[in-house]
């Protein structure tokens, strides 16, 4: 297995690719913000997005119609990709955002997998009302907007809420394990050194 950060003018995108038995590589990625082009020669049997930001999702209708599969994300982040005002294109594109019109809809504890790898859905709200991280295999989260390198996603936004980003934080505290963190902007980090920080993360609110 392979996972490829590509760092787009908006938001990182992740690849994450295996072969399967018959010598096709297989990929799922992690927020469509990436050209589709990127992905040519792959088949990618899963689009997800960790939000409903124009700045994660400005490519997925391309993607997802090129691939003819849904663009997965948690249930209340479907108005997110539905309504400007709540996805920010204006602000992130300068346009609408194309919408893809196929949503598979998540909740927090689902399970997806791919290949023999598994992927957690943990429901994080704060940033947005259904930010979700993605766990690969117990290993690697993809934190989304929830969490960067030594910082938290902004809660001031349309459907943000710096209480509900609170909780997650609470959350986050109890659970266990350490997994390398692919966050949504700027550069990794690890859960064990975001667990030591809850209270300074806390603190940003
Ligand atoms: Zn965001
Ligand atoms: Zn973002």
């Amino acid at each position: 297995m392979e996972i490829r950060k590509v760092e787009t003018d908006f938001a990182n995108s992740y690849i994450i690719s295996d072969t399967d038995p018959e010598g096709r590589k297989v990929a799922v990625v992690i927020d469509p913000a990436l050209e589709l082009e990127e992905l040519l020669g792959l088949d990618v049997v899963l689009c997800l997005a960790t939000h409903g930001h124009a700045d994660h999702i400005n490519n997925a209708k391309k993607i997802c119609d090129h691939f003819e599969i849904p663009l997965t994300l948690h249930e209340k982040e479907a108005i997110y990709v539905k309504d400007d005002s709540y996805n920010l294109s204006r602000y992130v594109l300068h346009r609408p955002l194309d919408k893809p019109e196929n949503l598979k809809l998540l909740s927090g504890g689902d399970e997806l997998s791919f290949l023999g790898h598994t992927i957690k859905v943990y429901h994080t709200p704060g940033h947005t009302q259904g930010s979700v991280m993605y766990l690969l295999d117990d290993r690697y989260l993809f934190s989304g907007d929830t969490l960067f390198k030594g910082t938290i996603g902004r809660t001031d936004l349309p459907g943000s809420s710096p209480e509900a980003m609170d909780a997650t934080l609470t959350k986050l505290g109890e659970i266990a394990g350490d997994f390398e963190v692919f966050p949504g902007h700027g550069e990794n980090t690890t859960f064990s050194r975001v667990q030591s920080q809850l209270e300074y993360l806390r603190g940003l609110l």
